[in-house]
């Protein structure tokens, strides 16, 4: 094989994907773009994770993403890590530079793009719903984008407490962790409100259990779900007088900062946005 006659190739490594509007945005960004580059899917179970890494770097592959459950495992069959990826310890993005694939993470990133857009982060308090890949990814960013202030809520208290800790003790940030029992009532103050749960995933009705009059006007509320967009969460927002910010900008922008990773060039976001909104069946 000679790669004259071949385009440059990136991919995704997943499990159970199928449909992934990923692909069909990052291929209408190159298709757009007139990059002649593929971006390809492939199935990879957990114990063939090392040989599809070790084949990408025969074949020359550019990069690839990475889904769960491969962002941590990933990890040790790469050359390096930015700056992020390396504090979160999860990649979902690699990169072929010179002759090494190293690996980042853009998930937090494509958030913070997105809420950019919105509000400045620096000096900010910021409550965080959930404790998981999402989340951490998110918490991570803010972090180094100056936030004030990270309350981050979670069901579960191991991984929360986790998290809290890489917080304060990578990142010396001021961080506080408040257990989710029932509605939980976002304090005065607090400038952002972020869904990092998988509540709402599928399901336009799924409620998250939070106090709805502390949704007060002015508030930004993130939301990570992006199937569908409008979330309840969203809607709620919206209505209350928030400024709400639904979960395709962080996919989109994802998008956006792996296209430029891998090849140089700034896409442009609203034909990305598109095919993603094509992908869902949105639009
Ligand atoms: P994880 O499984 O790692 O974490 C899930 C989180 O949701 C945990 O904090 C979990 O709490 C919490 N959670 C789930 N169900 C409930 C519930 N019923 N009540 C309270 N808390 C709940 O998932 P990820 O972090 O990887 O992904 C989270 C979501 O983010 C997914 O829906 C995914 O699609 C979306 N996502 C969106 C992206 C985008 O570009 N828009 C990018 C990446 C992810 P606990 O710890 O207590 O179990």
């Amino acid at each position: 094989m000679t790669r004259d006659f071949l385009h440059e190739l990136v991919g995704s490594m997943s499990q159970g994907a199928a449909g992934n509007p990923t692909v069909a945005m990052i291929e209408a960004a190159f298709a757009h773009h007139g990059l002649h580059w593929r971006y390809v899917n492939m199935e990879v179970a957990p114990a063939d994770l090392a040989d599809a890494v070790r084949g990408a770097r025969a074949m020359g592959f550019r990069g690839f993403n990475c889904s769960m459950p491969h962002k941590v495992a990933v990890i040790q069959h790469l050359d390096g890590l930015g700056e992020s990826a390396a504090i979160m310890g999860a990649v979902n993005c690699v990169v072929r530079r010179g002759d090494q694939l190293i690996g980042e993470n853009t998930d937090g990133k494509g958030f913070l793009k997105s809420l950019c857009e919105v509000l400045d982060p620096r000096g900010k308090s910021v409550v965080l719903l959930g404790a998981g890949g999402a989340a951490r990814a998110i918490a991570v960013e803010l972090a180094l984008a100056g936030v004030k202030h990270i309350t981050v809520v979670n069901r579960g208290e191991g991984r929360a407490i986790e998290l809290v800790t890489l917080l304060r003790e990578k990142l010396k940030l001021s961080a506080d962790f408040a257990a989710w029992t029932g509605d939980y009532a976002i304090p005065a103050g607090t400038d952002a409100l972020i869904n990092g749960t998988s509540i709402g995933l599928y399901d336009a009705d799924a409620r998250i259990p939070l106090d709805a009059s502390s949704l007060t006007p002015g508030l930004v509320v993130a939301d990570v779900i992006f199937s569908p967009p409008r979330t309840r969460l969203i809607r709620e927002a919206e209505a209350r007088g928030c400024r709400a910010i639904d979960g395709l900008g962080m996919i989109v922008n994802q998008g956006v900062i792996s296209v430029e990773y891998w090849t140089g060039v700034t896409p442009d976001p609203a034909v990305m946005r598109c095919a993603v909104e094509a992908a869902l069946r949105l639009s």
